[in-house]
């Protein structure tokens, strides 16, 4: 009996093996022919000055649209995107599309501002990232201080010299960085200090309950303090109501971001967006 237990057991492992793993192929299938069909597209959210109230940026969100299944999140397929390796042709097209719409609504004449494109660990692994932003910057015509990319902590744990020699050649084109959900991964203050960073942007997890959480108003306000001081320009995520953007604003944050604002809105969205601004 217990040799039967233990074939039955390692039936089930090498089973439950095989359906993850054809899951995972079935998916990469799906978003190879995804891509090919045009079926993803970018959502924009707009990121405005606290103080202000101007626009200061757009970050590009990618959806699926998929002919059957409606409209599918990020979340759902950008982590097995990661896994299989298809977050390299997908963020090339986020890249491409998200520079070409900018530079389209620019020339439409709205006033200029930047976009920002969402980058994963394995874009700095596997692909010329510089000459691919630099390919793409000349063949959209976008000037490289209207794009920002957004890493995220974790790439803080990938060959550190390798990532730090990338992230300035990227600065030296004149292309933005922000660290994006920032206090969720797994950095040390010493990365930070390290990293070139224009934008810091707080995790929406501490923003969330800044009202009533005297923790997480005096993390937020701690965070705010140290990134101005290493010349840093500090962003709020995830701000959905008017106290917190005037708790923000008191705490000296630079920018917030959240469905206060805008939730992410397609590109014809986006031009009533603008449209509506320019009559404030
Ligand atoms: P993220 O880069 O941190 O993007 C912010 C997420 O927070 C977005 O979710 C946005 O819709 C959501 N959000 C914005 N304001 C609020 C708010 O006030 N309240 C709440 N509850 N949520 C808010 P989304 O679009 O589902 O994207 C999720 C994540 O997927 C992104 O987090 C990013 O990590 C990833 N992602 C999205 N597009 C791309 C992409 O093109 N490439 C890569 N590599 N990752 C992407
Ligand atoms: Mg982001
Ligand atoms: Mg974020
Ligand atoms: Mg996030």
């Amino acid at each position: 009996a217990a040799k039967d237990n233990g074939k039955n057991t390692v039936q089930f492992f090498v089973a439950g093996m095989d359906e993850a793993y054809s899951n995972t192929m079935v998916l990469e299938t799906m978003m190879h022919k995804a891509l090919n069909n045009n079926e993803f597209e970018l959502h924009y959210q707009p990121r405005i000055n606290v103080r202000t109230g101007a626009l200061s940026g757009l970050e590009a969100l990618i959806r699926w649209r998929h002919p059957e299944q409606g409209l599918i999140p990020p979340t759902d397929f950008i982590p097995v995107a990661e896994e299989s390796g298809m977050i390299n042709p997908i963020g090339e097209w986020v890249l491409r599309t998200a520079c070409a719409q900018n530079k389209s609504w620019q020339d439409a004449g709205y006033p200029p501002f930047s976009v920002a494109v969402n980058l994963s660990v394995r874009q700095f692994r596997e692909q010329n990232l510089v000459q691919l932003i630099s390919d793409v910057l000349r063949e959209t015509g976008l000037e490289p201080q209207y794009l920002e990319l957004e890493i995220t902590e974790n790439l803080s744990m990938h060959n550190m010299e390798y990532v730090l020699s990338i992230l300035h050649e990227i600065r030296t084109l004149g292309v933005k960085i922000s660290m994006d959900d920032f206090g969720t991964g797994y950095s040390s203050l010493s990365y930070l200090k390290k990293f070139p960073i224009d934008h810091l942007k707080i995790d929406q997890s501490f923003i969330r309950d800044i009202q009533h959480h005297k923790e997480d108003h005096s993390i937020v306000k701690a965070i705010i303090s140290m990134a101005h001081s290493l010349g840093m320009i500090v962003v709020a995520e995830g701000v959905e109501t008017d106290v917190q953007s005037s708790l923000l604003h008191e705490m000296d944050c630079d920018e917030i971001q959240g469905y206060l604002i805008s939730k992410p809105l397609s590109a014809d969205k986006i031009r009533h967006f603008l449209e509506s601004k320019d009559e404030q």
